[in-house]
Order: structure tokens, then sequence, then C-alpha cells
């Protein structure tokens, strides 16, 4: 008998300390995480989505390992302007103007487009969404607590003076002094990082979205929704807290002032902050304002599978910038093609393994997974055990279990899921299976002229036909 392998400590990049810490619950077999969710003005891009598959992951591997889950990710329906630096108009009351829809029907229609992609990346579901409208009264309560001592008001609302907690911007590591980078547009701030924790209707406005406070009617602002959505679900302090890049800079800072303030200590609410780096694309098609923007239903319409983009982000390390192109999306369709046939022709194969072998790979996976979550590493493990000869049900088991962490549907994936029609496409599966039976039948008769000819008609169509082709695909169809 051989000794049970040591349990492996979960090692994560802390952005705090920007370095590698062991993870250590605040509650023991717990593990408690915030991941900043959309402002849900807009569909989100595929860049906004790598920060969920990011958090996924994260999720996946605290509960491979043990640990009670509970996930929590918001959705910011109001607050959040079109500068997080805390200049510009409300997100949400811009588009409802520019739609001449009310901000309730807007923030609920991107909700479901997002919820809809969450879906089909294999994102898990988690213990809350929690919808910043629903806590305002609870915003209300937070900023009165901490008003009298960090913040002032001024025409435009309450704002949070950033120099009365101690290391302002550590996790960014800005000068506190000059707020780099902000634009100070607003007059009679203190100091050019300082942000609005409330923001006052103009006097003769009236907002779709505005309730009553001490500081007069106005919303909340968007750093003070993580705040205390985040206390209110999973307490104080909580494990770990995540977001993209771009929130280590403002959001997360003023979220870790505003902790600091109400709790009256150092703490900065989270233990441990995580941030994913950019999914990059070069000709801006990332951007919400061009015609065309890259969502996931794009590339879906394109005919590309959506666990094809989620396996095309494990390939890379969450810490790394991923630049996106179609070659390398056609790229991740394939290996999710070819792990998928491998799965198929190991379920055919019914037989016992001697157990060790197959059990060995999720220890090694696991390892890799604990160190700062190399997904790209568990992805090349679970493609040689799907690649091995021999006895197949352990290894099975195996890759199953390793697609906990990955999440890839292994278990229930087939091909026929991954082959999608792209919707400019003027030919059914139908009707190419069809002229397919009857090209096989013309071949079978040696009747090659018809046989050429029916190929030379799907391939006006759109359809290459894929003979021998070695992943067992008779035929493709390209999207234009
Ligand atoms: P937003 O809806 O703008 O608040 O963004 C939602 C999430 O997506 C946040 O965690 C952002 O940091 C993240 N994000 C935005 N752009 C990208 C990108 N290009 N790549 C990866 N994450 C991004
Ligand atoms: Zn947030």
């Amino acid at each position: 008998m051989t000794d049970a392998p040591a349990p492996q400590p979960l090692m994560l990049f802390n952005s705090l300390t920007r370095s590698l810490e062991e993870f250590t619950p605040v509650h023991p077999g717990e593990a408690r995480v915030y991941s900043c969710g959309p402002t849900v003005y807009n569909y989100p891009h595929i860049g906004n989505m790598r920060a969920y598959v990011f958090a996924d992951t994260l999720g996946r591997t605290l509960s491979f390992k043990g640990y009670k889950l509970t996930h929590v990710i918001n959705i910011t329906d109001v607050g959040h302007l079109t500068d997080d630096a805390d200049a510009g108009e409300d997100k949400m009351e811009k588009m409802a103007a520019e739609k001449a829809q009310s901000i309730w029907d807007i923030a609920r229609h991107y909700t479901e487009a997002y919820w809809a992609d969450i879906k089909a990346l294999n994102i898990r579901q988690p213990a809350h969404w929690s919808i910043a409208t629903d806590y305002v009264p609870q915003m209300i309560e937070f900023a009165k607590a901490i008003a009298d001592k960090h913040c002032y008001e001024l025409d435009g609302g309450l704002y949070f003076d950033t120099t009365t907690v101690a290391h302002y911007g550590a996790l960014a590591r800005a000068k506190t002094e000059d707020g780099e980078g902000r634009i100070d547009e607003v007059e009679g701030k203190r100091h050019a990082a300082d942000f609005a924790i409330w923001r006052k209707t103009p006097a003769g406005e009236t907002r779709q979205m505005e309730w009553d406070s001490p500081w007069g009617k106005g919303a909340p602002g968007w750093h003070l929704e993580c705040s205390v959505m985040s206390e209110a679900l999973l307490g104080f302090p909580f494990d770990i807290h995540t977001g993209g890049i771009d929130h280590r800079e403002i959001h997360h800072p003023n979220e870790i002032a505003q902790n600091q303030a109400h709790s009256c200590s150092d703490a900065s609410g989270a233990r441990i902050w995580m941030h994913n780096n950019f999914l990059i694309e070069r000709s801006g098609k990332m951007s919400k304002s061009a015609g065309e923007f890259l969502r996931l239903q794009l590339l879906i319409d394109k005919g590309y599978h959506p666990l094809a983009y989620r396996l095309m982000c494990l390939q890379a390390h969450y810490r790394s910038e991923l630049e996106f192109s179609w070659e390398g999306l056609g790229a991740a369709l394939t290996r999710l093609k070819r792990l998928v046939l491998g799965v198929e022709a190991l379920r055919k194969r019914e037989s016992a393994e001697p157990a060790g072998q197959a059990d060995m790979s999720i220890y090694q996976a696991e390892e890799r997974i604990s160190n700062d979550l190399n997904t790209s590493e568990v992805l090349v493990i679970v493609e040689s055990i799907a690649a091995l000869k021999g006895y197949a049900a352990d290894r099975l088991a195996a890759i199953y279990r390793m697609d906990d962490l990955l999440g890839l549907n292994l278990a229930t994936l087939t091909r026929t899921d991954l082959r999608i029609r792209p919707k400019s496409a003027a030919i059914t599966e139908a009707e190419i299976e069809a002229a397919l039976t009857r090209r096989k039948e013309a071949r079978a008769a040696k009747d090659f002229a018809t046989s050429d000819r029916l190929r030379d008609e799907l391939a006006a169509a759109g359809v290459e036909v894929m003979d021998g082709d070695p992943l067992g695909w008779d035929w493709r169809l390209d999207a234009n």
C-alpha cells in the first residue's frame, strides 16, 4: 500500500503583496469569493467574459480542493460612470437615453444577455447574484457611518477624502498625492483621487434612478456598491476578491479605502485580491462602440462553439495578456474537437484498469492548478491521458474529475454539439447530410462525375467536404 499523497497547498497571486501566498481561509473549510460583475448597460464583450472564466476557474479550484465555496458576483445596474474615476455620465442613464427606454428594461435585457453567456461558457452559477439597486438602503447606512470622519460634501455629492486612510492606493502602487491619471473635473475636490460615494441629482433634474438620502436625492457611487454587498453577503473580512486588472488601479483601491474607513482598521476587506489580465484585440473590435463588437454570440454566429473560447482562455495563464484572433480561436476549437473525440473513443471501450496511473494524473493536475491556477498544464495532462492506449474506465473517470477544474463539459459534449452552423450559411445540416449520402452512393457505384459534381455544389454553398479527416469530421461549413 502506498501512503496517501500529501495535501497540496493552494498558492495564489495576491495583488496586494504582488506575490504568491498560500490560501488559508478566514472560516476553516470555507472559501468566500466576491467577483466584480458587469455594468449592464450593454452586451458583455468576450474580454469581459474572460474575467468570469477566471473567477469560475478559481471557484472550481476551491471546490476541487474541498472548500465549501460561497461565490458572489454582482450586477451593477446603477452608479458606474463612463470614466472609472468619477467623470462623465452614468453608463446606464446614458444608454437608456440613447435607446429611449427605461433603465430597468435596459438592465434586465443586458443582465439576461450576460447570464446567457455565463451559461454558454459553462461558468457555474454563483451562490448569489447581487444586484446593486437591491442594496441602496445598506449603502446609505454605510455612507452615513463614514461620512463625518472620511467624507466631505460638494454640490455634486458626498466625496471620500482619500487622505483620511492609511496607504491609500497601495494596491495600485500609485502615488497618493497625484492620483495618477485621474481627471480632476469636479470643482472643490480636495485631492484628485477623491471619489464620490453618493452623487446628488442636479437641482431641477429628475433621474430615472434616484433615492432619498441625507445628502439629497441621488444615487450611490459605483465603488460603494461592492464594499457594501461583499460585506453583506460574505462578512468582513472575507477570503478573495477578483476583477479585471483595470480594477487594480481605481475601483479596488477605492473599495479598500471605504472598507478601512468603515472598519476603523487597516483591513482591506478581502485577504487576497486577484486580477485577471486583459484579452486584447488589435483591430478595436472589442470596443463596445464599434459596430460589430466581439460578443460571444458573434463567435457562435460564425460557427465557433462557445467552449472553444473557454478553452482559448484556459490555454493562457490568467495573469498574462491574451491576444484574440480568429485563427487562435480556430486552433482552440480543433483542440477541443480532439479532446472530445478522444473521450468518445474511451467511452466506447469498456475495460478495467489497475488503479494508480489515472489517480497519479489527478494528483498532478491538482499540483498544477494549485500553482496559481495553471490551467494550461492541466489541459495538457487531460490530453495526454485521453491519448493513452489501453485501459479505459479509470482514465475516463480521471478525465471527468479533471474537467471539474476546466469546465469543458467533457462528460457530455459530443462532436455534433461542436459543429455549429454559421448564421450566414445558406444550407442546412439535413441538406448537407443528404448530399453526402448521395455522394457516397455515387462513389460506391464508381460514378465519379456525380460524386465530383455534388462535391462542387457543396463547395459553392460553403461546405468543405473532408474525406479522411483524422478527427472524423466529414464536413465543415465556412463562415464568412
Ligand atoms: P465592466 O462591465 O466594464 O465593469 O467589466 C466587467 C469585468 O470585465 C471587469 O472585471 C473588468 O475588469 C473586466 N474586463 C474589461 N475588459 C476586459 C478585457 N479586455 N479582458 C479581460 N477582462 C476585462
Ligand atoms: Zn466591484
